[in-house]
């Protein structure tokens, strides 16, 4: 398996060196909107520390990185009126994986809506704005 290599975009997302629609942080963990939701508020959790995906991931990392990930499902159930979460993790390009630094997927769901295909369109920033917004308050409530 390949190195981790710092230069992959949520790397250069979390250095502030690429613009992102942050919705939550804490030390160890970030997380931000994906730019081709799969669903209204797919959200994308990753780890300050740098990890390729799930295979070199240390396990105190990855804890912090599953409680964020819960964190941000609550809140997207609230934001987004939803009746379900899906959680995602590719490891390796095999699995689809496509950005190199770990990253969970949390995808809110309606019943009998399904997912669009993986990176089918960038939304409308506008949207993303409104989005984030929501997720953010259901966040703070
Ligand atoms: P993977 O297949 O590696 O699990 O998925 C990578 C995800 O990153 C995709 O859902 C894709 O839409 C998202 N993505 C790719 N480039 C960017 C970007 O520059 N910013 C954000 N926010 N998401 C991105």
């Amino acid at each position: 398996m390949a190195t981790y290599d710092d230069q992959n975009i949520f790397a250069k997302i979390l250095r502030g060196e690429l613009p992102c629609l942050k919705v939550y942080e804490n030390d160890r963990t970030f997380a931000f909107l994906d730019i081709m939701p799969r669903s209204p508020g797919h959200t994308l959790v990753i780890p300050r520390a740098g990890a390729r995906n799930l295979l070199d991931i240390r396990e105190e990392d990855f804890m912090e990185v599953a409680r964020t990930t819960r964190i941000i499902a609550r809140a997207a159930m609230k934001a987004f009126a939803a009746d379900g979460i899906i959680i995602q993790q590719f490891s390796e390009p095999a699995s689809g994986q496509v950005v190199f630094h770990l990253h969970m997927h949390i995808m809110p769901v309606k019943e009998g809506v399904p997912l669009l295909p993986p990176q089918t369109r960038k939304e409308d920033p506008k949207v993303l704005e409104d989005h984030a917004a929501k997720l953010i308050a259901a966040l703070k409530a």
